[in-house]
C-alpha cells in the first residue's frame, strides 16, 4: 500500500518555501521541519493544519467543516481544549498566546491512516480546495485513487471519497473483478458497490471462484432473522442457488425457442434458412455470450438478437417476429427479477 511519494515530492518542491523551524508544544522533540505547501496557504485563511511530519497548510475552517462532520467535531474538540488550557486568553490576558490551529506556530496536527503517506493526506486537502490545483484540471494518477479513498474515508470527507471511488471504478471498469469490488465494498461500507458486486457474482454463472473466495463467501453468514429459513446459511450457498436459477432460465431460452414462426413474406424454402440461421447463431454466438463472459442485461440481449447474424442471414421479418416472441415470453426479464431478488437477499447476510 506504500505509494511512491518521491515523484510528488519532487514535483511540488518548486511550489513550496521553507518555514523557520517551529518550536511548538504540539510537536514531539526533535521536531522535523514541516514545509508550507503554498497552493494551500491562503493568507486570509483561519485554520492552520500540519499534515503528518511533512506539510503545513492554512485553509478556511468553515469550508473544511462543511465537507466533513468528523473534522468539524475534532476541530470543536480542539477549541474546547484550548478554552480550558488558556482561560486567561478569554479574559483578555495573555492574548499573545495563540490558540491551536489559529497560528502556524500552533497548528492542529492530522495524520494519514497507517500505511499511507503525508502526501496522500495533502492530496485530500487539495481536493477540498480545488483551486490549489491551479488553472489546470487536477491530475490524479490511477495509483492515487485507493490511498485517497482510505484518507477520505478516515476523515469522513464523503465528496472526495466518492470522487476517488468513481476514479478507481472508471480506471478499472473492465478489470475489477466482482470479488475485488465486494472486498472494497465491505471495507468502506459502500452499499452501491455491494449490490453491484453481488449482482455480478450471481449473474456470471461461470465466474471462477478460487478456494480463497469460496472460504470468504462461506464465512459470510446469514443473520437468524431477516433471511427466510429455506435459504442457505452462508453467502456462497446463496450465490450458487441464484446462479442455478439463472442458468435454468437461459437453458429454457435455448430449448423453448427452436421453432421459428414463419412470416408471410418468407417462402417455405427460404424459411429453412431462417431455422438454420437461428440454430447456428444461438449455438455459436448468442449462447456463449449469454452463458459466460459478463452480465448480459435484457437490453443488450435484445440488441444482440436484433443485429445481423454473421454466418447465415435470417429473413428480417422472421427474425423480428422471433425476437418479439422471446421478449413476450418474459425470459429476459425473468432473469433480471431473479438477480434483483437474489441481490436483495444477499445484502442481508453479515457482509
Ligand atoms: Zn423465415
Amino acid at each position: 500500500m506504500e505509494a511512491d511519494s518521491t515523484s510528488t515530492q519532487d514535483a511540488s518542491s518548486t511550489q513550496v518555501t521553507s518555514t523557520a523551524p517551529v518550536p511548538t508544544p504540539s510537536l514531539p522533540p526533535p521536531p522535523p521541519t514541516p514545509t508550507r505547501f503554498l497552493p494551500l496557504w491562503f493568507n486570509d485563511g483561519n485554520l492552520v493544519l500540519q499534515l503528518g511530519q511533512k506539510w503545513i497548510i492554512k485553509v478556511y475552517r468553515h469550508a473544511t467543516e462543511t465537507q466533513s462532520t468528523l473534522l468539524k467535531e475534532s476541530f470543536e474538540n480542539v477549541a474546547a481544549a484550548n478554552a480550558v488550557h488558556t482561560p486567561k486568553a478569554a479574559e483578555g490576558m495573555d492574548v499573545d498566546h495563540p490558540v491551536e490551529g489559529a497560528h502556524d506556530d500552533y497548528p492542529i496536527c492530522l495524520y494519514p491512516p497507517a500505511g499511507f503517506t503525508d502526501d496522500h493526506l495533502l492530496l485530500m486537502f487539495q481536493y477540498l480546495f480545488p483551486s490549489s490545483f491551479g488553472p489546470n484540471e487536477p491530475k490524479i494518477t490511477s495509483s492515487d485513487h485507493l490511498p485517497l479513498m482510505h484518507v477520505a474515508h478516515m476523515y469522513g470527507c464523503a465528496k472526495v471519497f466518492n470522487k476517488a471511488a468513481l476514479g478507481y471504478d472508471v480506471a478499472r471498469y473492465k478489470s475489477m473483478s466482482p470479488m475485488r469490488r465486494l472486498h472494497l465494498a465491505v471495507q468502506f461500507d459502500m452499499e452501491k458497490w455491494k449490490l453491484l458486486a453481488l449482482n455480478e457474482l450471481m449473474g456470471l454463472p461461470l465466474f471462477h471462484l478460487t478456494e480463497e473466495h469460496i472460504q470468504l463467501l462461506k464465512s459470510i453468514r446469514r443473520p437468524l432473522d431477516g433471511v427466510p429459513d429455506k435459504n442457505p446459511d452462508d453467502l456462497y450457498g446463496l450465490i450458487l442457488r441464484i446462479r442455478t436459477k439463472v442458468l435454468s432460465t437461459r437453458l429454457k431460452l435455448v430449448t423453448a425457442s427452436v421453432d421459428i414462426a414463419r412470416d408471410a413474406s418468407c417462402s417455405l424454402g427460404e424459411h429453412e434458412q431462417c431455422n438454420a440461421a437461428w440454430l447456428l447463431y444461438w449455438s455459436s454466438t448468442f449462447i456463449p455470450t449469454w452463458i459466460g463472459g459478463r452480465v448480459l442485461y435484457e437490453s443488450e440481449a435484445v440488441d444482440l438478437l436484433r443485429g445481423p447474424f454473421p454466418l447465415l442471414p435470417m429473413n428480417k421479418a422472421c427474425q423480428s417476429t422471433h425476437l418479439k416472441t422471446l421478449q413476450d415470453s418474459g425470459m429476459f426479464t425473468e432473469e433480471g427479477e431473479i438477480l434483483t431478488a437474489g441481490t436483495k437477499l444477499a445484502v442481508k447476510y453479515h457482509l
